[in-house]
Order: C-alpha cells, then structure tokens, then sequence
C-alpha cells in the first residue's frame, strides 16, 4: 500500500491555528481538462498531495506505475477489496477503480489536504464516509462537441473508446447536484485560478480551525472583556 505522495508540513501558527486537512475531489467527464488542472495545482500547492488509485485498467501510453495510477490486475483488485483496502471503488468504463485508504486519516489530522480524481460514485462514497472532510469539485467542458474535440486530440483512444466516453460523460454531467461547486473549463487558467480559491477558502472554513477558541479567549482577555 503506498501513502498519498505528501510533503512534511510546517504547522506552527503565529496565533496557534490548526486546521484539519481537505479531502479535495475533482471530477468531470473525462477530456474536459481535470488532468492538466489536477497537475497545476500540485505544482502550485506544496501542502497537497496526490491519491494515487489502483485500477484494473491497462496502462496508456506514457502514463507511468504509481504515478498516475496503480495498475494490478482483476484478481489482485479483487484481494483488496476483500481485504477492506479500498475506501471507496467503482465500476468505471468496464474497469474497476478505487481509492486506497492509505494514511488518509493521519493526513488529514496533520492538517495536510490530498487531491482525489474520481468519478461521481467515488465522490459520493467519500462524502458519505468523511462527510465535511470532503470538498467536491466538477468541472464541465464549455460544449459537448468541445468534449469531443478534446478526446479525439489526445489520440490515445480509439473511436469506439471515444464513443463510449461521449455516451459516459452525458451520464457524468447528470450527476452535477451531487458536488459543492461547479465551473466549465473553457480557459483553463481561469478556471485553474477558480479551484486555486476554492481551495484556499476551505483551509480557512471556520469548522476546520481546531486553534480558534484559544485565540479567541486570548484576545478577548488582553481586550479586558470578561472570560
Ligand atoms: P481514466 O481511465 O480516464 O484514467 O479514468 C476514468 C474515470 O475513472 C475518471 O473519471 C476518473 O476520475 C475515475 N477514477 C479514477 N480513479 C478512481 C477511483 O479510485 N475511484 C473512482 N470512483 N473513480 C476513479
């Protein structure tokens, strides 16, 4: 089991603010651009690591083992499902995909947030378990013939395959209501800079400072108000 490709962290707060980590999920139909938006924001934000999923799915070129995901085969998926290893996991285009349980907890006691690109079913599991834990982001292509567009671009399915993807993402797109936000990628840096806030505003959500009350209590007292 490999833990979630985290940084150590700097903790001390100046005011002795702590906070709990972020379960952050990004999901949309596959092509409207969360990969490259996932990647910028790793880039961009040291204190967020990346889950790296485990799926029955066969390698694509130039995708690298536990990088972009863990890549086993049916019977080893099937182990660790078994063996509860999975903190959620779906039927996704005809392989399976789940998220490992990891150290997912201690990171988040650490204050540290992790990054989770999963599907509707993944994002729906995880509210379910880790409830305001959980942040749930979608992002939509500006147009479906864009959509296909993009997939046709990459070049790395065949028609069929990309068929199939146009047919899932109409399903995706139904599923909407079940995120906290919801952007359309059309410029991608500007919809980069959305999740960037996004993410900046739910590190510093009230119910996620563990530190305030002691703050409070002090500055109440050196203001000369009653304890
Ligand atoms: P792809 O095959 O294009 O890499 O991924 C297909 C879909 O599976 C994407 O929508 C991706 O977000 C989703 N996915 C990847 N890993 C997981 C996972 O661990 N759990 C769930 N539920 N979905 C996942």
């Amino acid at each position: 089991m490999t833990d979630p490709v985290l940084p150590p962290v700097d903790s001390a707060d100046p005011f002795g603010f702590k906070r709990r980590g972020v379960l952050f999920v990004l999901s949309s139909p596959s092509g409207a651009g969360k990969s490259t938006i996932a990647r910028k924001l790793l880039a961009a934000e040291p204190e967020l690591g990346m889950s790296v999923s485990y799926t029955t799915r066969p390698p694509r070129p130039g995708e690298v083992e536990g990088k972009d995901y863990h890549f086993v085969d049916l019977e080893t998926f099937r182990a660790m499902v078994a063996n509860h290893e999975f903190l959620e996991w779906a039927h996704v285009f005809g392989h399976r995909y789940g998220t490992p349980k990891a150290q997912v907890w201690n990171v988040l006691e650490q204050g540290r947030d992790i990054l989770f690109d999963i599907d509707w079913q993944g994002a729906q599991q995880l509210h379910q378990l880790a409830g305001g834990d959980v942040v749930r982001v979608f992002i939509l292509p500006p147009s479906m013939p864009i959509l296909r567009e993009r997939l046709e671009g990459r070049g790395t399915d065949s028609q069929t395959v990309i068929d199939a993807r146009m047919e899932r993402a109409a399903n995706e797109v139904s599923h909407w209501d079940g995120y906290d936000y919801v952007l359309v990628n059309d410029d991608v840096e500007a919809c980069f800079a959305n999740v960037r806030t996004i993410l900046a505003a739910e590190r510093i959500k009230r119910s996620r400072q563990t530190g305030v009350i002691g703050f409070i209590r002090k500055l109440l007292r050196a203001g000369g108000a009653a304890d």
